[in-house]
């Protein structure tokens, strides 16, 4: 746990959050600025900060948020979806602990902007 990190506090549910999975590792809940009809973050209890930032340790625990987001993917009815890790400002990352986005339920276009 990060004490200044937004996710972190989600995580301890100071702040709160529209959750759609937890376990002991796990929390998926939906973004609360969506850009497409079925928008959530899955993320990882442990705090690391970003896709650089992962250790050979967390390689399980990396795998298993794509498992997870993919089954609830399933479960949101959205068959075809777009998944994105943003990492660094350049790149979009606004919260610096690690998220997968699942986007899905329009068309996306290629390339990303
Ligand atoms: O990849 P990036 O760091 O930009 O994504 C952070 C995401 O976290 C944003 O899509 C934002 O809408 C979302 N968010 C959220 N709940 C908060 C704060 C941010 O879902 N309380």
């Amino acid at each position: 746990m990060s004490d200044n990190c937004l996710f972190c506090k989600i995580i301890k549910g100071d702040i709160p959050a529209d959750i759609l999975h937890e376990d002991d590792e796990i929390l998926a809940f939906r973004d609360i600025a969506p850009q497409a009809p079925v928008h959530f973050l899955v993320i990882p209890k442990k705090h690391i900060s970003g896709p650089s930032d992962v250790a050979a340790e967390d390689e399980q625990l990396i795998g298993r948020l794509m498992r997870v987001g993919s089954e609830i993917a399933k479960k949101e009815g959205i068959d075809h979806f777009r998944v994105v890790f943003n990492n660094g400002e350049q790149a979009g990352q606004t919260v610096f602990h690690i998220h997968m986005h699942i986007l899905g339920g329009r068309a996306m276009d290629w390339p990303p902007g």
